[in-house]
């Protein structure tokens, strides 16, 4: 990866705010560590999930970034690769991600082809 992703991802947090995901499971182990750090997380029949919106996010920001579960340190979306790979700008990704926004408030489905084409993972 040539280009860092990181303005892009502290300026953005779609794939935290619930615009991408309802939930993202964790381990018993993780549930703890969130938990210990003022994010809850549900259990159900054995299962942990952090619900979405987070309540570890701050604003677009991860609070609790250092401590947050692997299922959320996996996911990179495919603007971010683009991003990484500079294949595209800053300006462009930023773009990208208000439109996204413009169009979640539009009722634009997160399965919809744009979203598939820059927000899923890889
Ligand atoms: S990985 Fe993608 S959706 Fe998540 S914060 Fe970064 S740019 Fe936004
Ligand atoms: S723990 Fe951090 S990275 Fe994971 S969903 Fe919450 S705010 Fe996002």
């Amino acid at each position: 990866m040539s280009e860092s992703i990181e303005g892009l991802c502290r300026s953005c947090g779609l794939c935290c705010d619930g615009s991408l995901f309802d939930v993202v499971a964790v381990s018993a182990a993780e549930a703890r560590v969130l938990e210990a750090h003022a994010v809850p997380v549900e259990r159900a029949e054995g299962r942990f999930k952090l619900r979405q919106p987070c309540a570890g996010l701050q604003g677009t920001v991860c609070g609790c970034y250092a401590v947050r579960p692997e299922g959320c340190r996996r996911f990179v979306c495919l603007l971010a690769h683009a991003r990484a790979a500079g294949e595209v700008s800053e300006a462009q990704a930023v773009a990208l991600v208000a439109e996204a926004r413009a169009r979640l408030g539009r009722g634009e489905s997160n399965a919809s082809d744009f979203f598939r084409r820059y927000f899923s993972g890889r």
